[in-house]
This record gives structure tokens, C-alpha cells and sequence, in this order.
């Protein structure tokens, strides 16, 4: 799937969870925070991609991009796997706890949650393409659905763009319209 398909997935399932929990108080730098780490983990699998966004934007990008590609073992791999979301979950646990003295009254747990829930819709979008994903790792076959693989998605291709997309932002339609007292109330009430 495409960057833009992934940060719509992303931003889609934090939507889905944040409004099916009881969510606490939770302050607006925390919340900012969040919906930027959420939309990180929607992208971070792709690390092991050259043409990825990521390493696109930067000046020598191309190059690092390269060489992540072989560390990671090609695209499709490591990071698209659940032995790569506990280790990236590690890493970003670490990164948050190294961070926690400059993000003050941030609740980082919440942040840590918004990134994985990024990253998991990311292997599940993923799951839908035709190479599929290898979500079990060391185990090296890649998962796809719907099994056959000539009724799945090609990246970029129409049905994404016209098909997965729009379905995508008719999910947020209905489930914010159905949710529209909840979030008034978390505006209002849980909102610091
Ligand atoms: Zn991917």
C-alpha cells in the first residue's frame, strides 16, 4: 500500500480504538503526540523500503534507505512481522523512557499505544496486497488476504486508490457520526 493509504489506516484504527475504550483524561500535548506517533507506526515498516517516504525526504535518504534494506533482510520483512513490532515497540518503549524527562506531563504510555496500534494497521493494509505478509517470522511465508492471491490488492494500483481509500473514509464517516456524542464529551470533559 501507498504512504497515503497507510496514514488514512492508521489514523483510522486510533480512531476505532480510542472511541471503543473508556479513554481517561488525557491532555492535548498527549494527544498531538499521539496522532503523530500513530502515524509514524502507520509508516515505520516501510523502513525497509529505499523509495520509502521516509528516507525519500532526506538528503542522502536514498543511500540509508539502501543499506536498512539490507539489514532488514528486503522489503516485506522483518518489520512487517510480529517479531519486528515487539523489537520496534522495544526500541520506541526506549526511546520514550529516554525522552520522559523532556515531554513533562505527557503520558507516554498512551503514545506508545498510538504507535503500535500505526504499525499494526500497517501489517493489516499490507496483509491485503498481493506479496502479502510474513507475519510470523523466522517463519519466512507471507501471509495474504483473501488467500488467492489474484483477488488481492496491487500497491498504487485502482483499487486502492478508488476501492480501499474511499472505504477507508466512509469507516471514519460512520464511525465518528455514530460516535458523535462520545466525542463531544471527550472534547469537553476528558480533554485537559
Ligand atoms: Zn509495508
Amino acid at each position: 500500500m501507498t504512504a497515503r493509504t497507510h496514514d488514512l489506516g492508521a489514523i483510522t484504527a486510533l480512531g476505532l480504538v480510542v472511541l471503543l475504550i473508556n479513554l481517561q483524561s488525557i491532555s492535548l500535548a498527549t494527544a498531538i503526540i499521539s496522532v503523530f506517533a500513530n502515524l509514524i507506526g502507520g509508516i515505520a515498516p516501510d523502513i525497509d523500503q529505499p523509495t520509502a517516504p521516509l528516507w525519500r525526504n532526506l538528503p542522502v535518504g536514498k543511500y540509508i534507505g539502501k543499506i536498512f534494506d539490507r539489514l532488514l533482510g528486503g522489503h516485506r520483512f522483518l518489520t512487517h512481522s510480529i517479531l519486528g513490532l515487539i523489537i520496534l515497540g522495544y526500541l520506541i518503549h526506549l526511546l520514550l523512557v529516554f525522552l520522559k524527562p523532556v515531554l513533562g506531563s505527557v503520558n507516554t504510555g498512551y503514545v506508545w499505544w498510538a504507535f503500535i496500534i500505526g504499525m499494526l494497521s500497517h501489517l493489516i493494509l499490507d496483509t491485503l496486497t498481493k506479496e502479502g505478509v510474513p507475519w510470523f517470522l523466522p517463519i519466512p511465508y507471507k501471509f495474504g488476504f483473501p488467500p488467492l492471491k489474484k483477488w488481492r490488492i496491487t500497491t498504487g494500483k485502482w483499487v486502492e486508490t478508488w476501492v480501499v481509500f474511499p472505504i477507508l473514509l466512509v469507516i471514519n464517516g460512520f464511525w465518528y457520526s455514530e460516535h458523535y456524542q462520545k466525542i463531544l464529551f471527550i472534547l469537553h470533559n476528558r480533554i485537559l
